[in-house]
């Protein structure tokens, strides 16, 4: 960003004004006039309040590479409830995969007693080994819009692959893309095209720009609104299963002013971390928390170890609703 200045302008005040604002500015040689180089990183300041700085005459910016995303508001309606902008977190949980129609039933009822509004769960499994539980498909889709309608829930729920996204998207509220495939664009695609809000959770190795971008791809697409979802990227040390990068949400949160939930289940990878880093992820600006949970964790198709008992939600929630009325 380049901040030119009038011919009468203090160049001194001006760049106090600058600094005080939180930019960090370097003052650069030009045939007429005094311009300021502001470096890209530094604190996010709308271009209109620069220009409201008496000798300032013009700011330039570079274009965005992800203009729709930047349209988008802080506070993104999803079914009548705002999320982000400093509504209430968003808070929602359900099992990693959908195991059984008796199983989700128990959740969504607890679940909704708890305070939750979104149910999550898994039909359609990304797994790692190809001999593991791969989800139970169409019928649990089934089972999950029928559970969650009992009780009152949204559905938020993954696509697996393009071919699935018009049967997601006829159940579930909210189309999840799953960390693996932040990045598979014939699926961002075929999500964007159902013309929905998407949940888009963070790929394990990519970068804050990366993943903005895989955002633009889905409003581009036709998506009607994007929830981004950090969820923990790969770090250097095993002792959790993934590193969760607050400061990437509070950048986007601050910075990009965008709605962006926390998974700190896959983040942690273990179920006791899971309240500590819930609460600092709503204390770095998430807008929302989605949580794994299971009544018989040691018995779970997936994820066990991260599983919340159901009564540890309904505490978690409990304190969480509490602190944020
Ligand atoms: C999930 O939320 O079900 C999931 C598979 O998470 P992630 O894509 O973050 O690994
Ligand atoms: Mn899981």
């Amino acid at each position: 960003m380049f901040v030119t200045l009038t011919d009468d302008a203090s160049p001194g005040d001006v760049q106090r004004e600058l600094v005080r604002l939180g930019l960090w500015v370097t003052p650069l040689s030009a045939e007429r006039g005094v311009v300021f180089r502001v470096e890209a990183g530094s604190a996010a300041v709308d271009r209109r309040q620069l220009l409201a700085i008496g000798g300032v005459a013009d700011v330039a910016m570079p274009a965005s590479p992800h203009p729709k995303l930047d349209a988008q508001p802080a506070r993104v309606e999803v079914g009548g409830r705002g999320i982000g902008g400093g509504a209430p977190p968003l808070l929602c949980a359900g099992p990693c995969a959908v195991e059984s129609e008796a199983q989700i039933f128990r959740l969504a009822e607890h679940l909704a007693a708890a305070g939750a509004e979104w149910l999550r769960g898994g039909a359609y499994k990304p797994r790692t080994s190809p001999y593991a539980f791969r989800g139970h498909g169409e019928p649990a889709l089934r089972w999950m819009r029928d559970a969650a309608d009992r009780f009152g829930l949204s559905v938020v729920t993954e696509v697996l692959a393009p071919e699935h996204a018009a049967a997601v998207a006829r159940v579930a509220d909210v189309l999840q893309v799953g960390s693996r495939n932040m990045q598979s664009f014939a699926l961002l695609a075929a999500v964007a095209a159902e013309g929905r809000p998407v949940l888009l959770k963070r790929g394990m190795a990519a970068t804050v720009g990366e993943w903005l971008l895989a955002a633009e791809h889905l409003l581009a697409g036709g998506a009607s609104a994007v929830l981004l979802c950090e969820r923990g990227v790969r770090g250097f040390d095993a002792s959790t299963r993934n590193l969760l990068d607050l400061g990437a949400v509070a950048l986007v949160a601050q910075v990009h002013g965008l709605p962006v939930l926390v998974d700190p289940s896959h983040a942690a990878g273990r179920r006791d971390l899971v309240p500590a880093l819930s609460r600092a992820a709503l204390a770095a600006g998430a807008a929302g928390l989605m949580i794994e949970t299971h009544d018989d964790p040691g018995a779970a198709l997936s994820d066990g170890p991260q599983a919340l008992l159901p009564d540890a939600v309904s505490q978690l929630f409990a304190e969480i609703r509490g602190d944020h009325p």
